[in-house]
């Protein structure tokens, strides 16, 4: 049984049926995965004019179909790892039992809740620089969050874009101190500190931000509020306050870290359980990029494949 239909899961689902493992695919909540949250992907290998993310993952859902997987869709809802074979309910009431899992659940990009966020969702709003950033060349952007995400994405975005601003909502930055240096030294970018954002404005794409600087903030003299609304014209709004893995769902029988990232046995996809293996962004704090999760996918119906031998 393979959890999740991004591609780790659709990789994972062709590498298991082509092995004759007879798998069955659970499509979960966002078929496609976060992937299809974006425009279009440049930068997966084979698509040298780019594609639509929905086509790219249609094309992988037919490669694993071709070869025989089945696919069900609906939500997991409940698993029992302690048993074999392994348990797994789909919306509370369908029982499927498998020999071996493939966890391939993936991460949601945290966003602010603002309004406006969802607006331009695709219009100026993205997650994720490195897919992203190449459609902002020479434009101005803005990247929120202070931690080491946002200053490798706000570096990298400083690479292609004719300026870039950071919306810190502190007064410093909690990356590890080289990764703030080379954003203090950067001179393509601004950090804004104690700024939080209010709302993005723009015809139908972003265009700009209205900013609170020092929300809250109130003089000691006279009580008087501090704050002050400021605008800054941008073309894109990059968010990186952060990404939560799909995992609560497991977190009974698998060995998580502390943000709930599955942890697994070094540079392979084995979990704490025997037979249960995760793939891609659910277990990958650090690369998050499509083609690592689809590699990650083929190494783990690899495994699930000698798992299956030996049982
Ligand atoms: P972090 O949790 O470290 O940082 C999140 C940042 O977003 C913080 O600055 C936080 O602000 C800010 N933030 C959170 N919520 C909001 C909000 N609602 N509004 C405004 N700002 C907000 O996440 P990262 O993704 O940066 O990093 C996750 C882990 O991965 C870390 O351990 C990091 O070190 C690691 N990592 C390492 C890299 C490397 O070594 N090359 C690269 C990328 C990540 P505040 O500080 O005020 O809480």
């Amino acid at each position: 049984m393979i959890i999740g239909s991004g591609p780790a899961g659709y990789t994972a689902a062709i590498y298991a049926s082509r092995a004759n493992l007879a798998p069955v695919l659970i499509e979960g909540p966002q078929l496609g995965g976060q992937l299809t949250t974006t425009t279009e992907v440049e930068n997966f290998p084979g698509y040298p004019d780019g594609v639509e993310p929905f086509t790219m993952m249609d094309d992988m859902r037919r490669q694993a179909e071709r070869f025989g997987t089945q696919f069900v869709s609906g939500i997991v809802t409940k698993v029992d790892f302690s048993v074999h074979p392994k348990k797994v309910w789909v919306e509370d009431t369908d029982l499927y039992e498998a020999d071996a899992v493939i966890i391939a659940t993936g991460a949601s990009a945290k966003y602010l809740g603002i309004e406006s966020e969802r607006t331009y969702r695709g219009r100026g709003v993205s997650a994720c620089a490195t897919c992203d950033g190449f459609f902002y060349r020479k434009k101005t952007v803005a990247v929120v969050g202070g931690g080491d995400t946002a200053c490798e994405e706000a570096n990298y975005l400083a690479g292609l874009c004719e300026k870039v601003y950071m919306i810190v909502r502190k007064p410093y930055l909690r990356a590890s101190e080289i990764m703030q240096q080379r954003v203090l030294n950067n001179p393509k970018i601004e950090v804004l500190f104690e700024h939080n954002t209010l709302r993005l404005t723009g015809e139908g794409k972003v265009q700009g931000a209205d900013l609170i600087y020092r929300k809250g903030a109130v003089s000691d003299q006279d009580g008087k509020s501090l704050e002050e609304i400021r605008h800054i014209d941008i073309d894109g709004f990059f968010l990186a306050i952060g990404h939560h893995p799909n995992t609560e769902l497991f977190k009974d029988f698998l060995t998580r870290d502390a943000e709930g990232y599955i942890i697994v046995d070094g540079d392979s996809p084995r979990t704490n359980v025997p037979g249960v293996f995760a793939a891609g962004d659910c277990a990958d704090p650090h690369y998050r990029q499509a083609i690592v999760a689809a590699g990650s996918g083929a190494k783990a119906a690899i495994e699930a494949d000698k798992y299956l031998k030996n049982l």
